[in-house]
This record gives C-alpha cells, structure tokens and sequence, in this order.
C-alpha cells in the first residue's frame, strides 16, 4: 500500500487524474469538491490554487500506468476474447455504406448490446447464449420486441430468474419505438429509459455508439479493487462512486467499448473470484495487491474484494396445491394430457410479477399437513371459487414433497401437494367463475403446461407431479405387437 506520506506528495491536476473525464464531468466534480469533508491537499504553483483529495490522489492510476493497461487489456482482449454471438467486431466503414444502412447498423448493435447485458446481469454467460439466440430469432429488431406481450416476453425469460428484467426491456423498447424508434446514443439519455441503469447505459453507450464512459459490475469491482488493493467494503456506496472513478479513468477513448469489455473479460476469465491466474494476467504489472502478496505472504489476492457479511435472507413459506382435473372419462396416471390444471397469475408487481404459477398460498411458518390444507381449501374456495365438495370429487389429495428455492433476499420453503379432482358436473358449469376481480387464472392441458415458459420453480412443482404420478400410477403399457417374420424395411 502506498504510504501516507507519499500521498501527501502527490500533486496532481485533475486532467491527470481523470484524463477522459468529460467537461460535464469536471464541472460535477468542482461542484463535489464544496461537498466533500476528506483531508485536503493543495497542488502548487498554480495561479488558481485546486486542491485534491488524498483518497483521489491514492486510488487512481498514474498517466504512465493508464496508458499502459489500456494497451495492455486492449491487445490482451484482442487476442483472447470469447466469441459470442452478440459481439461483433465494429464494422470498418470503407465510405461505401450509406449513412442510413449505417444508423440500422449502430441500432442493431445498440439493441443486441442491450438485450445481451440485460440478460447477463445476474446469470452466467453460457446460460445466457441460448436465451439470447432464441430471443433474437422471435425479435430481431427493437421494434419486433415493442410488440410483444409482457406474457410472451416472460415466457421466453423463463428460467432466467430475476423477472423485472424482461418487463423493463420490453417497456424500454415501447417507450423507444413511440419515440421514434431510434435508441438514445449517450449514458445521460439512456437513462431517462425505464429500466436502464448506470451499467446498461455504459455499456450500450460505450459498445455500440462509442462514448467514452465507462462500466462497473461486479468483474470490473473486483480488477479494480485488485489492481489498486482497495481495502473498503465493496457495498459501501462511497466506494462504489470510487470504483466508477477509476474505471472512468481507464477508459480508452478511442476503443471504449472494446476496453470496457476487456475488462470485464479480464474478471471473468483471468482475475476470478476464487482463482486468478495471474501468471498469465496481462495487468500484473500494474497489480498492488500481487505486489503485496509477493512480499507479505499471509496477504492473498483473493482477500481483494474484502468479502462483506451477506444481510441473512428472509424465511418465507407456502403451500403449493397443484389442482388437477381430470378429463371426462381421464383416469388418474401419468398421462396428463387429457387434465386440465388451474395456473394462477401473480400480481403485476412485486416478486415474480405477471407470471404464471400453481396456487400457492403464503403461510406463517413451518405447519403441518393439515393446517397447510385448510389454507389451501380456503385460498381455493374464496379466491379461486373452487368449492371441492359442491362442484367435485376428490381422486386423491397428498403431499408429494417439499423443497427451498432462494431468491436474491429470500430463502422460500415450499409445500407441494397434488390435489386431483372429478368434476360433477360439465367442467365449464362447474368451474367457470374461478378468480375474481384481483386474480386473474385459466386452465391449461397437461401438454401445453409442459411446453409453456415457467419460472424455475414452477417447473420444479410440475416435474414433483410428473415424478410422482410415474411412480405411483405407472400407465399401463400396451403389450409389444408380434414382429412379423417379413423385415421390415426402414425409410
Ligand atoms: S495480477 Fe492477479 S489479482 Fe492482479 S489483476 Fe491480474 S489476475 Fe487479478
């Protein structure tokens, strides 16, 4: 770490410290330093005396040293970046392209970059390479998205967790196409669009239209706070603004996107969580936490980021009841495609809204069987006016397993029973007035719920059913037919 006393040293001008920073940034960051309360030093001979703050002076990077990472993550990058389908390399205009082919191009990179970062926040890339490739071939253009529907954006998002995502995107690309249609080319216009933040419109900024601004996720926390043994928690939004900093400050202004994806790619790949590689990091030079592990050998680069103690999630519970009816004349084994199975709609706000699911009821804590019942009895009766009595027989009624599925604050304990029905009467007279004004529910066949988008959870529930009828109520196999002595020919 450097010394106290060699910071007090420093005498920096501000085009040093932050030599990419915008005007507009300069003016924000005159206007700070009115704000601030840190140690002040101040920079001499000047005939405008400017001070500067010890924590800037410590934590940036010298000109010397910006200049060389940028060359060194640029040719790194260019050398050993992963192909994926929404990276292209920026198009070479030979002049031969008219300026409106090029505007749809620059879009389309804006759109591809867009849909791609939203998919990747939260989620591993090669996860995301299917959805991403599907989502393409359904909506290539922003404005094929901006007419979908919020059910079909969710169902082609699910799996992907983290549902508020899709919804923003799908609203963000209404809002552009009403507007005219072209996606805003600059951070501060980006962010007037619902749903994009800080680190999508840096991205999309920097990687589609080229402004030199830069990106922080969790990669580019975790580099930078190595390179420059950052020693503060991670989550402290002082640091966070630190972090912002010193990326601003790194990035190249004539390659900004492809630096800013350099990196991140460095974080993924090279300067992993848990295993850097830095033998073969291309930043090692420039890296103060290596440095200090090589001559304090109780100091890992690992320690950098400084792990913050996770705020202990919540516990909730509910019992799900997976209501199946069966067909006229159904039997009851594993063969659901002539039952009908009642999905709910959860609210339009809150967790996981909009999407579809069995009935599931909230409940106090860990209960047993029978209290889990009656509060699925009364949600399906006063909620769903399924009277299971009046309106049907009850086939079978059993619990059929438990699991926890965790959300990013949530650790949710979930009670599944298959509740399997005859109804009395014709279906529609009996169930037709299931939901009410607040709920919106329908019945689905056992094919279509199998090829529908579903949460991960919901999945899980349905899979518990299908497990469990296979099991339980194996469908009789209709005997092998007698080969005949002639061969048959295969086409
Ligand atoms: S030298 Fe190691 S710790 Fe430092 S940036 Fe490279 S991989 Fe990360």
């Amino acid at each position: 770490m450097i010394a106290a006393s060699q910071k007090i040293g420093l005498t920096l001008s501000s085009s040093a410290v932050f030599p990419n920073m915008s005007d507009r940034s300069k003016q924000q960051r005159k206007r700070n330093r009115g704000t601030k309360n840190a140690i002040r030093i101040i920079k001499k001979p000047s005939p405008q005396p400017e001070v500067q703050d010890i924590e800037d002076a410590v934590s940036s990077f010298s000109e010397d040293e910006t200049q060389k990472l940028r060359f060194a993550l640029l040719d790194w990058y260019d050398h050993n970046r992963r192909e994926l389908p929404w990276r292209r390399t920026s198009s070479n205009n030979d002049g031969c392209k008219e300026e409106e082919e090029e505007e749809e191009e620059v879009d389309s990179r804006a759109y591809a970059v867009w849909v791609s970062e939203v998919m990747l926040q939260q989620t591993r890339v090669q996860t995301v390479i299917d959805y991403y490739n599907r989502w393409m071939e359904k909506w290539p253009t922003i404005h094929d998205l901006a007419q979908a529907s919020l059910e079909e954006v969710n169902e082609m998002w699910a799996g992907l967790g983290y549902y508020r995502r899709a919804r923003f995107l799908l609203e963000g690309a209404k809002r552009i196409v009403a507007e005219g249609g072209r996606i805003p080319n600059t951070v501060s216009t980006l962010r007037k669009i619902p749903g994009i933040g800080d680190y999508t419109a840096g991205a999309i900024a920097s990687i589609a239209f080229q402004e030199a601004v830069p990106v922080v996720d969790g990669n580019v926390v975790r580099v930078t706070a190595r390179l420059k043994a950052v020693s503060a928690n991670p989550k402290d939004s002082a640091t966070i603004k630190r972090f912002w900093k010193l990326a601003a400050q790194l990035v190249d202004p004539l390659r900004p996107g492809d630096f800013n994806q350099a990196l991140m790619e460095l974080g993924a790949t090279v300067c992993t969580p848990l295993n850097p590689s830095c033998s073969s990091c291309p930043a090692s030079k420039f890296c103060n936490v290596l440095a200090i592990s090589k001559d304090d050998s109780s100091v890992l680069v690992t320690d950098y980021p400084v792990k913050v103690i996770k705020v202990k999630q919540r516990c909730d519970f509910c019992v799900v009841c997976v209501v199946e009816l069966l067909g006229s004349g159904g039997k009851l084994d594993n063969n659901q495609s002539s039952s009908e199975f009642i999905l709910v709609k959860r609210p339009n706000e809150g967790l996981l809204a909009g999407l579809w699911e069995f009935p599931s009821v909230p409940l106090d804590g860990e209960t047993d069987s029978l209290d889990r019942r009656e509060a699925a009895n009364r949600f399906l009766k006063s909620t769903l006016k399924i009277d299971t009595k009046k309106s049907s027989n009850i086939v079978l009624r059993e619990d059929i397993g438990e699991f926890v599925h965790i959300f990013s604050h949530i650790r949710l304990k979930l009670y599944v029973e298959l509740l399997v029905l005859q109804s009395k009467g014709r279906k529609d007279d009996s169930f037709k007035s299931q939901g009410n004004e607040t709920i919106t529910c329908k019945w689905v066949d056992g094919n279509a719920l199998s090829s529908m988008g579903l949460t991960t959870s919901v999945r899980k529930v349905y899979s518990m059913v299908q497990k469990f009828k296979q099991k339980n109520f194996p469908c009789k196999q209709a005997p092998p037919k007698k080969r005949s002595r002639t061969t048959q020919k295969l086409t």
